[in-house]
């Protein structure tokens, strides 16, 4: 066990200064990456960040994920070749290695090779999810953990079942196939594709109000889904190879269910910030939409087809085109910011890796390609720091003096107050902000910090347009005027 300072030193050390999620240890990391800002790499400053909270762990998990150093991991995240050896033998080796990143003392951080030659690291029986050096620790830490511990363990099986899902994907993308349009399938597993739910809605969009509704009007498509799902081989196989007993089916549902919610969680988002902000999606040539401080959590493995709901959700629409943009955009992911008109009902992505402000003018004020209809920005987190703020400053001016009707989304209650304080500050006029009706229903454990209360991407929303400032400007004259 660690020395009864550092135990007190760390018991008491706030993780404010680390981004709400930090950069997660996963082989291909596609989980939600917390703060994507238009600024210097987000996701450097997110893996040192679990130094802040567990001195050690960056370097533990390179060595578990085989890689020699955190450029090798950026590598491989932005679709690399990593020049160590890179990757696993079998299956239960990676379940292995991966869920040994995860290994440390949630009390008192301490690290396996911290731990006497007699000590082992336990995990909790009931969440299976963080570990303990003895029982004393895990006594100490009760009074913490059981506030989170029933939600641990729906992110312990979701991380079970999306690691699968993703070597999945990552293989594809490998293969450079799954960039082609009209791809529907989710290939989750060796065995079988998960399909997500495609096709019009069968119900007016009006009725389709948040996930409650959605699931209703997709639920025959789903229930054969998920079920060929539960009795693919795949899963039989990862069961196995984590060596864990395999969750009833229906907790097994609900975990695929929380995964979709997430990956479609990005493209209803939008459409609700659209239908929100009454944008007109009848335009012809089709309506654009931003995505700024686009990561690779955008980009890495998203496909043309994950945004074809945003489609549905308009029937009749004229097309969309969606634009990613941001310093970790991954490399590779279509580049095409083209002009060109788009045919009516499709929608299209693509990506341009840079800052924001410079993106305006070299491709905006330069009339290449048309003023955005709506910029979303997914988790900018300009309230976690300084530094970040600073980054995100020049875009925010920039959105607020040009009008542009814009969505911000954050993932607590307590960093939706820090950023509206901020967008208050910055005379922006909000006009709407609260809980999103398409949040992700997927936990999101805070690695380094496991007792912290899990969050949900783009749990809640603020929507702005313009400045309040004239406003101001005006009531002050008449206050003014009123005296004289
Ligand atoms: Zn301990
Ligand atoms: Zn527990």
């Amino acid at each position: 066990m660690a020395p009864r300072s550092r135990r007190r030193r760390h018991k008491k050390s706030p993780s404010s200064v680390a981004p709400v999620v930090e950069t997660p240890p996963t082989v291909v990391a596609p989980v939600p990456l917390n703060l994507a800002k238009p600024g210097p790499s987000i996701d450097t400053l997110g893996f040192f960040c679990l130094e802040n909270n567990v001195p050690g762990l960056s370097q533990l998990i390179l060595q578990k994920l085989n890689m020699k150093s955190y450029e090798e991991y950026k590598l491989v995240l932005d679709g690399g070749t990593p020049v160590s050896g890179f990757g696993y033998r079998c299956l239960e080796e990676m379940f292995q290695k991966m869920e040994d990143t995860f290994q440390f003392c949630a009390y008192c951080k301490a690290l396996p090779s911290g731990l006497s030659d007699s000590k082992v690291l336990r995990h909790c029986k009931r969440c299976r999810n963080v570990y303990y050096c003895d029982p004393e620790c895990q006594r100490s830490d009760w009074p913490t953990h059981r506030k989170v511990c029933q939600e641990l363990r729906l992110v312990a099986v979701d991380r079970r079942v999306m690691v699968l899902e993703t070597l999945m994907l990552f293989k594809k993308k490998k293969k450079g196939t799954e960039w082609d349009r009209g791809i529907t399938s989710y290939s989750f597993f060796p065995a079988g594709d998960f399909v997500l739910p495609s096709g019009p809605w069968s119900w007016l969009t009006e009725v389709v109000q948040g996930w409650d509704t959605w699931f209703s009007m997709r639920r025959l498509q789903l229930d054969d889904t998920l079920d060929a799902v539960l009795e693919s081989q795949a899963m039989t196989t990862l069961w196995a190879s984590v060596r864990r007993p395999r969750p009833d089916p229906d907790v097994l549902k609900g975990s695929l269910k929380r995964l979709l919610t997430d990956v479609l969680s990005r493209p209803l988002t939008l459409g609700f910030g659209l239908r929100a902000l009454g944008i007109n999606v009848g335009k012809v040539g089709g309506s654009t939409v931003h995505v700024v401080g686009a990561s690779h959590a955008e980009t890495f493995l998203t496909r043309p087809g994950d945004y074809d709901e945003l489609g549905y959700m308009f029937p009749g629409h004229l097309g969309f085109h969606i634009i990613m943009v941001g310093v970790d955009v991954a490399a590779g992911f279509s580049q095409s910011t083209s002009a060109s008109l788009l045919e009516p009902g499709t929608v299209q992505i693509s990506g341009h890796r840079g800052l924001y402000h410079d993106f305006w003018e070299e491709q905006i004020e330069t009339g290449q390609i048309a003023h955005p209809d709506l910029v979303v920005a997914f988790h900018p987190g300009f309230h976690a720091s300084p530094d970040l703020m600073e980054a995100w400053l020049p875009t925010l001016l920039l959105l607020r003096d040009y009008e542009i009707p814009t969505m911000i989304t954050v993932y607590s209650h307590q960093e939706l107050a820090a950023s509206l304080q901020i967008l208050v500050d910055l005379d922006t006029h909000i006009t709407a902000y609260g809980a999103n009706p398409f949040a992700s229903l997927k936990p999101e454990q805070v690695y380094s910090n496991p007792n912290k209360q899990p969050v949900y991407c783009s749990a809640y929303y603020i929507m702005f347009l313009g400045s309040s400032c004239q406003l101001d400007k005006r009531q002050l004259e008449e206050k003014v005027n009123g005296r004289v």
